[in-house]
């Protein structure tokens, strides 16, 4: 199977199990262009049967590719890497048809899947444990890191090509085997592309296995992930309100989580900031994929001194950010990603406008598209200011502080814990706040999302837990303590 996505006539989309492509008598579900609500997919909407036969293949497929020599498993994450790059103009044309991703977001993600892909290849060479002294004569005690067995991971909609390689290229690389289920809403783009590029690549049938379902019906899905003794990890990329559900069932099946969720990701701009800079680093980090990343700023702090211009140019920039059908190179904001989505974020524009704020750009939708929009003076007790709740979509609350330990404390006042950005010409001023943050990540001088594959990205509080790159090493295998005493044992009784 190829995904090739051409307007109008709709590609039909099978599971992977077990290195086949198989739809094991599904029904299907209709994948929508956001952009003009035309049909791009009829997806195989599995259940429970197709999770159950995913799962023991990859509980079957394990044994052979923990084992697998690092060399032959580098071989095949350089292959991979490969195939992303060859395929980059396909992968660009999909994510904007199924996801509305616009080019600069589809190019970023796919360098930085092809950056993953190659760092992982090397991480089977990794030394694979410590050898610890024991205090007893002729005992050697060695700890080695083993992976856990079966990974099962949610992939979601919005940065879906590079975070579903994040849910599963970390774990597959440590020796685990894994079983994807993609968004409802973005299947290809999610989860079965990559099936496509593994197999190419010669992944052994069973390692990487995607099974897709129709919208509302991923708990029959799920289900199975948590009542499978193989299952050792469940690995979700979403909201933190589906979360709680999930982790309610992990706690009953002692099953271990990894959680990336939401942000809401404040940028504090002191008196001494670059101007032209934050104007640039803000309008990317609030407005890419219109606002739809866990990572993108929800809420900029700004030193009085530097308010008005740094709101007059961060307008004007804005403003002319080309909007449309994301197929255009040009174009940088398209279409939220459904209905719900315009409809919340309309909801609290106004909600923030009859209290009082000023809006300063954007307030409109046409079709699933909402124009960038920057809100000031907003009332402390408007839902987009609160940060209680991230809006998901391209709205940005700017606001001016005379006092940064108030502008600090305020930023902090939030139930997530992501990334944030200070903007400063001080070094040191940066650091002293960065250090007092109390979030995943922090940047000074750079947006609030500003990726590398190598990056350990990842949330506390209500953010998540779990961090990306190398570091998954911690989250995706486990330690194994063995002895060997060498000299007769010496015991109480
Ligand atoms: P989003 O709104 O960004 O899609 P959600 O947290 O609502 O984020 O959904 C993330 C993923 O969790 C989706 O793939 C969805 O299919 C799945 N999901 C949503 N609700 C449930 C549930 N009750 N049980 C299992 N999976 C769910």
């Amino acid at each position: 199977m190829t995904i090739t996505v051409e307007q109008g006539s709709a590609t039909v989309t099978t599971h992977f199990i077990n290195g086949e492509w198989t739809d094991a008598e599904s029904p299907t579900f209709a994948v929508t262009n956001p952009f003009n609500g035309e049909v791009v997919a009829e997806a195989a909407a599995g259940g429970r049967r197709e999770a159950e036969a995913a799962v023991a293949a990859a509980a079957a497929a394990y044994p052979a590719w923990a084992a697998l020599a690092p060399g032959e498993r580098q071989r095949l994450f350089l292959k991979a890497a490969d195939i992303v790059d060859r395929r980059h103009e396909e992968l660009v044309e999909l994510m904007a048809v199924e996801g509305g991703a616009s080019r600069a977001f589809s190019s970023f993600q796919i360098r930085l899947s092809s950056a993953m892909l190659r760092q992982a290849a090397g991480w089977g060479y990794l030394p694979a444990g410590d050898v610890i002294r024991s205090d007893i004569p002729g005992r050697t005690a060695t700890v080695t890191r083993k992976p856990l067995g079966v990974v099962a991971g949610f992939t979601p909609w919005n940065g879906a090509f590079y975070l579903a390689w994040r849910t599963f290229l970390l774990p597959l690389a440590f020796g685990n085997t894994t079983v994807i289920k993609p968004s409802e809403l973005a299947p290809m783009s999610a989860g079965l592309v990559h099936a496509e590029i593994l197999e190419e690549a010669g992944f052994p049938a069973g390692t990487f296995n995607v099974v897709t379902h129709a919208p509302g019906e991923a708990a029959a899905i799920s289900d199975v992930f948590f009542e499978s003794p193989a299952v050792r990890c469940i690995n979700f990329t979403g909201s933190d309100k589906t979360a709680r559900i999930l982790g309610a069932q992990a706690g009953r099946a002692l099953k271990r989580m990894v959680l990336e969720l939401g942000g809401f990701n404040p940028v504090i701009l002191l008196d001494d900031a670059d101007i032209d800079e934050s104007i640039k680093a803000v309008t990317f980090g609030a407005f890419l994929h219109q606002g739809q990343v866990c990572m993108n700023s929800r809420k900029i702090y700004v030193d009085r001194s530097i308010h008005d211009e740094f709101v007059a140019g961060l307008t004007a920039r804005v403003k002319s950010l080309k909007i449309g059908d994301p197929r255009d190179p040009e174009v940088i904001i398209g279409p939220l990603i459904n209905e719900r989505a315009v409809q919340q974020i309309d909801e609290r524009v106004q909600d923030a406008l009859n209290r009082g704020a000023t809006l300063e750009t954007g307030g409109h939708s046409d079709g699933l598209i909402y124009e960038p929009t920057i809100l000031t003076h907003v009332p402390a007790d408007a839902i987009c200011t609160t940060g209680a709740d991230e809006t998901f979509g391209p709205l940005l609350v700017i606001e001016a502080f005379d006092d940064v330990e108030t502008a600090f404390r305020a930023a902090q006042d939030t139930p997530y814990g992501l990334s944030a950005s200070i903007m400063t010409r001080d070094r040191s001023r940066g650091l002293d706040l960065a250090e007092r943050f109390d979030t995943g990540i922090v940047h000074i001088n750079a947006p609030t999302m500003a990726s590398e594959a190598a990056l350990p990205v990842g949330g506390v509080k209500d953010s998540g837990w779990g961090r990306s790159g190398l570091y998954a090493i911690e989250d995706f295998t486990e330690l194994r303590l063995t002895t060997v005493s060498s000299k007769p044992g010496r015991y109480p009784f």
